[in-house]
């Protein structure tokens, strides 16, 4: 099946998923963490897959199934491995494109020294570039690269898209226990993402079976310390943590308004108190809910922070 969903997105609303890379996953990277399981078959040659037209066809027959209400907001090519791999996905996304709905991008960005590669990504209105780790040794440790890529090709590739592209562009860190979490990793990781200036940077966790049975995500207080640390280099940043926080203020249900909010960024103590002055609500919920698992309570540089719990 090549399109699916529409799915539900906090990043890209309802979002109609295009899987350009046929049968089983082909990839660059075998990511620790990878939800797909691991890179059997390992690629840095760009091929052809499906053709545009078939694409285009069944996207087109997806949509005309679809009531005016599940009218996708996102077209989004978000493969069984790599998309960028597909050596026609430039023609594929200017298909899309005639349906009038926005076209996104997942990639790895292992592929954005070639300037193909980026010029096919240049017809897309948004683009998602994978940045876990922002040193060779780390990147090696959790993307696990196809041999004949290089941390220089990646590096200059990244650079040079981020120059080039005029669409949204949007970064995703994920943060693995004992892998890449430590203080002076996300040190060099945030210096990488800096340098793409994304609208928004996200960083998430692994949350669904991983490719290496070990893997865990990183502890609340590295999540809570990654944000801080993004935050104040100047990055909007968001978090992923396996639900779908809305971010969208105050609906009267304060307990909902509290862990939606939560879910997307760390919330201070005194914008906490702010939150439920204008919910009408008191420390009486807070409590409850931090009692119940559903929000920890962190310190941070001698303040109070509060984040969905995860784990819960
Ligand atoms: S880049 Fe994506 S598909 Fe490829 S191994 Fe990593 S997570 Fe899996």
């Amino acid at each position: 099946m090549i399109s699916f969903g529409p799915v539900p997105s906090r990043r890209l609303g309802k979002s109609l998923g295009v899987n350009n890379i046929t049968a089983n996953k082909i990839c660059s990277y075998s990511c620790v963490y990878c939800q797909v399981g691991l890179t059997h078959k390992f690629s840095a040659e760009r091929q052809e897959f499906y053709s545009p037209d078939v694409i285009y066809k069944e996207v087109q027959a997806h949509l005309s199934k679809l009531t005016s209400d599940e009218q996708p907001d996102y077209l989004t090519f978000v493969a069984n491995g790599e998309p960028t791999l597909d050596i026609r996905l430039g023609e594929s996304i200017s298909r899309l494109k005639e349906f009038q709905i926005p076209v996104a991008v997942i990639t790895n960005a292992s592929m954005l020294s070639d300037v193909q590669v980026r010029e096919s990504l240049c017809l897309a209105d948004w683009v998602s570039v994978k940045i876990d780790a922002g040193d060779e040794l780390h990147w090696k440790k959790i993307n696990r690269p196809f041999k004949q890529i290089t941390f220089q090709n990646y590096l200059s590739g990244l650079k040079q898209f981020s120059t080039e592209f005029t669409g949204k562009l949007v970064t995703e860190t994920m943060l693995v226990k004992d892998v890449n979490d430590k203080v002076e990793d996300l040190e060099n990781t945030v210096k990488l993402v800096n340098m793409v200036m994304p609208s928004v940077a996200y960083i998430s966790i692994p949350t669904r079976p991983p490719a290496v049975k070990t893997v865990l995500a990183a502890d609340n207080e590295i999540i809570n310390y990654a944000y801080q640390l993004f935050t104040e280099n100047g990055l909007k940043t968001e978090l992923i943590l396996g639900f779908e926080g809305t971010d969208t203020g105050f609906t009267g249900n304060a307990a909902e308004d509290i862990i939606n909010m939560c879910s997307v960024h760390p919330i201070r103590e005194d914008t906490m108190q702010e939150i439920l002055r204008k919910d009408n609500a008191d420390n009486t919920l807070l409590d409850t809910l931090v009692f119940n698992n559903y929000i920890l309570k962190l310190n941070y540089n001698s303040k109070n922070f509060y984040l969905r719990n995860f784990r819960r």
